[in-house]
């Protein structure tokens, strides 16, 4: 195509709003424009990249054999009341009513509507296993979008479900999707770790997460460099060091006036940090919950709230603190207090530690658990830090972030169950059917590809999903290479290569500014060069390198470089 046909608004500026690599370029390159808080249009360069992605996410599901189908985007309530998740997924359901009053959300996932499907089409095990799929447009009410198209509120996903009759056969087909979906970052060419993960609000037992290595992103992960043990902070887990063997010290109330804070108290009573206890008082869902950690640790509220399998869970006040303790804010503590207490797993078996008294500026020194305070909750809700020990070898454990690209999920019957979704075992008996859900955002692939894949003039596409893959720039007005380069373009556009033509009237610099901005692989350049020795100069984006080459060798050259490296 002509570039000065083509629509692409390119901005010189970094937008100031973009906090991202991805974003600043996806915006600058004339891919995609805000519409409203994360809410974006795919310009056509920006949607030739998306059904490049889509076709290839498309082409993996259907070699695995999952069947694609297209649920709708506007639900009603009732699916979501059977499983309880009208209520359990707060502010992130967009709700709304239709003229007769009737409720309805837009779905952020569709678990119950092809639970709905199957249970009114599918009764026996021989129909078993179906995996089917989609690629769809959800919607989510984030409270804070951000990195562009990296969180949005409306994002095209790929999820698929599937459907067994036995764990057994949900174990095989997780497998050959864990496979494929190894098989679909591998040829977008991402860095990226497949990482155990929390299953959290869905459900379910196995879960992992695809996490592109990335400067940016929201999902924390730790690894293991020695036995590659990976997963998200909300699932890791860390070898438990036993404390060094300490000795039971009388139980002393102290007068601590105005201290508060860990490193106060602790400067303060001079005990070392994990000798603390933290105890942070929570409200879940309406009723309050202390849970205590060593001053050294800092609680992962993800861990707490799956434990206490709550719908809701938030910091209590200040008033509430006063109100369920007797004591304000920096004094809280176990002892006295009357209520449900939950324990990390680092604090059981502590000796001599140090805990807020429940009243104000006083603490309680020589504590020991078991004695002095107890709980039956002894589990683990504790952060991984970097440099813990591996669960696995022992080695230390790296600290990182990335972009999740994927999450599998083994979810077994919860959504069979409350929907009453059963089949017809060999036996005649009726069973729940065993469940998978796993999902794929598009955009976040092409945004992971950007902050892997740039440099300080824009994009440098991979070829599997670059808009287009040559750009002709002649750079003079003179006939001959007006001639020529057209020339080599039509034939390449007959040669079914996707090439574009840059024929807008800028100086030299400023075509190849943007010819670097969009990041097409290859270009071909027409200057004083192919005027002396009658040969194009084609460069390469990703390592500069550049060719000598024929004109009747073009399409060869071109051939192998696109479509057989
Ligand atoms: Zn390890």
């Amino acid at each position: 195509m002509l570039l000065s046909k083509m629509f692409v608004p390119t901005l010189r500026e970094d937008p100031s709003d973009a906090e991202s690599i991805s974003h600043k370029l996806m915006l600058r390159a004339g891919l995609i424009r805000q519409i409203s808080s994360g809410i974006y249009v795919f310009l056509p360069l920006g949607f030739r990249v998306l059904n490049k992605v889509i076709n290839i996410v498309r082409e993996e599901m259907n070699r695995i054999g999952a069947q694609e189908l297209l649920m709708p985007a506007l639900l009603p309530k009732e699916p979501w009341d059977e499983t309880g998740r009208w209520d359990v997924y707060g502010d992130e359901l967009f709700k709304l009513k239709d003229r007769k009053g009737r409720d309805f959300c837009l779905g952020p996932t569709h678990e119950e509507i092809v639970t709905l499907i199957i249970k009114n089409t599918v009764n026996s095990y021989k129909n078993l296993p179906i995996l089917l799929y989609q690629i769809q447009t959800k919607f989510r009410d984030e409270i804070r979008p951000r990195f562009g198209v990296m969180r949005s509120r409306e994002f095209l996903m790929k999820d698929l479900y599937s459907f067994h009759d036995s764990w057994d056969s949900l174990s095989e087909s997780y497998k050959k999707i864990f496979n494929a979906y190894k098989k679909i970052f591998d040829r977008f060419r991402l860095k990226y770790i497949p990482v155990e993960a929390d299953s959290g609000a869905i459900g379910g037992k196995v879960s992992h997460e695809f996490v592109a290595e990335s400067e940016i992103g929201e999902c924390e992960f730790v690894v293991c460099e020695k036995c590659r043990y990976a997963a998200n902070v909300e699932a890791a887990k860390s070898k438990l060091i036993k404390p060094e063997e300490e000795k039971d010290e009388p139980l002393e109330l102290v007068h601590t006036p105005n201290i508060k804070r860990v490193e106060e108290v602790t400067s303060f009573l001079k005990v070392p940090a994990h000798r603390l206890l933290k105890s942070i008082l929570y409200i879940v869902d309406g009723e309050s919950v202390l849970a205590i950690v060593r001053g050294d640790d800092e609680i992962n509220e993800v861990k707490l709230k799956n434990y206490l399998k709550a719908k809701e869970i938030r910091l209590a006040t200040e008033e509430e603190i006063e109100k369920h303790t007797g004591a304000p804010l920096g004094f809280t503590g176990p002892i006295g207090f009357n209520g449900r207490i939950i324990v990390d797993k680092r604090v059981e078996g502590i000796k001599g530690g140090v805990l807020g008294a429940n009243k104000k500026d006083y603490h309680y020194k020589g504590v020991s658990f078991g004695r002095d305070f107890e709980s039956e909750e002894i589990v683990d809700i504790r952060e991984v830090k970097e440099g813990d020990l591996c669960p696995v070898c022992g080695s230390p454990l790296k600290k990182k972030i990335g972009i999740e690209l994927g999450h599998t999920f083994q979810l077994g019957t919860k959504y069979s169950e409350s929907m009453k979704a059963y089949f017809q075992t060999k036996e005649g008996e009726l069973k729940p059917f065993i469940m998978g859900c796993y999902g794929i955002g598009m955009a976040r692939i092409i945004a992971a590809t950007i902050e892997q894949y740039h440099d300080d003039k824009g994009i440098v596409w991979t070829k599997e999903i670059a808009p287009y893959h040559i750009i002709i720039i002649p750079l003079k007005e003179d006939e001959k290479i007006l001639v020529d380069s057209k020339e080599i373009y039509k034939k390449l556009l007959h040669g079914g290569f996707e090439v574009v033509y840059e024929d807008r009237p800028l100086s030299p610099g400023e075509k190849f500014k943007d010819a670097d901005l969009i990041g097409f692989p290859y270009k071909l350049i027409f200057g004083k060069g192919y005027l002396k020795d009658g040969l194009i100069e084609v460069k390469r984006r990703e390592d500069g390198e550049v060719f000598k080459v024929k004109p009747e060798d073009i399409e060869e050259f071109l051939r192998k470089e696109i479509y057989e490296s």
